[in-house]
């Protein structure tokens, strides 16, 4: 029976530790770290996790600031308001929460963001440090599976990852950090041939495609350590909905060594991420230290 990576219990005792941080900063330099986040429009999935942004910023004792605009903004107040925004001295990260609607251009809103206060770390010029191995803001759902695989197996250096998926925001960033870290990366998509095959080579195996249970339990190599990114509502027989990765999960913890549940695997790991990054760019800007252990 594989061992089920506990993001649930990680990120919340990574988020007490950016605390912690947060508490230092504001003793020790009178700084708080400051989180704007820009929500365009009424999507229902996109408003829960804007609020729960917005709460868990102000648990861990930083600013937060919340920008509610109507679907119908326009691009060009969209941009005015980003600017406004990086100029604002109180304010260290800007995240514009995607999708936007189908009239905003969404790389013209990121690349707008001042580099470095782009907690999301989808701005471009964030995204090429990312390649070349500079210092810069990682995207937090790919810093979280990072961590996550990290805790789990120590060293990654020499591990087969297979990383399905390869969307800006997921799996090109995570096959990216898995590079970093010494891996033999493939990158699998929607035209990847004989895909089950492909996965079955992996040590560590990240799946981030937005197919309900699409991994199944002899697509995994025995051992395999297994990152499920997947986030999908079906619907049961009953009627009643339920969350479920990409990854059949029971399947999985009969052959892998090591599984992320969903939920409570990857998708804490995101906000803790976004926290961090926030953390982050206050003390970079400020020339203060990053604190120790994040
Ligand atoms: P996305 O932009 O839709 O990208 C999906 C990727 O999967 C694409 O590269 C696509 O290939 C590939 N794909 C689709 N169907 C496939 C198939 N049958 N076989 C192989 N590859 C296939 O999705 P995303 O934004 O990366 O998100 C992926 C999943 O992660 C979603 O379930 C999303 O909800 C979840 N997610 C979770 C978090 C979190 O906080 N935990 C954050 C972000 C996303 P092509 O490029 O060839 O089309």
């Amino acid at each position: 029976m594989a061992a089920i990576i506990d993001g649930k219990a990680f990120a919340a005792g990574l988020i007490a530790h950016i605390s912690g941080a947060v508490s230092d900063l504001a003793a020790k330099h009178r700084l708080q770290p400051g989180l704007a986040v820009v929500l365009v429009g009424e999507d229902p999935a996109s408003r829960v996790y804007v609020r729960n942004k917005g709460r868990q910023t102000k648990a861990a004792g930083m600013n937060s600031f919340e920008h509610r605009l109507p679907e119908e903004t326009g691009e060009a107040a969209l941009l005015a308001l980003v600017r406004r925004l990086n100029q604002d001295p109180a304010v260290h990260g800007i995240l514009v929460q995607l999708p936007l609607p189908a009239h905003i251009d969404p790389s013209k809103v990121i690349n707008a963001i001042s580099a470095d206060k782009d907690v999301d770390g989808f701005h471009i010029e964030n995204v090429g440090r990312l390649s070349v191995g500079e210092d810069s803001p990682v995207p937090c759902t790919p810093a979280g599976c990072l961590m996550l695989l990290r805790h789990q197996l120590g060293d990654l250096s020499g591990s087969r990852a297979v990383v399905v998926g390869r969307s800006n925001i997921v799996g090109k960033p995570v096959a990216m950090l898995l590079l970093r870290e010494n891996c033999t990366v493939t990158v699998a998509h929607s035209r990847t041939q004989g895909l089950a095959a492909v996965c079955r080579e992996a040590d560590i195996l990240v799946a981030a495609v937005g197919v309900p249970e699409m991994v199944k339990g002899d697509w995994i190599k025995p051992g395999a350590t297994v990152i499920d990114v997947g986030i999908n509502r079906i619907e049961n027989r009953d009627g009643q909905t339920r969350l479920v990765g990409d990854v059949d999960f029971e399947a999985a913890m009969k052959v892998a060594g090591a599984v992320t549940p969903v939920p409570g695997g990857v998708g804490p790991m995101t906000i803790a991420c976004l926290l961090r990054n926030t953390l982050m760019a206050a003390c970079r800007r400020h020339r203060v230290a990053i604190p120790p252990g994040l």
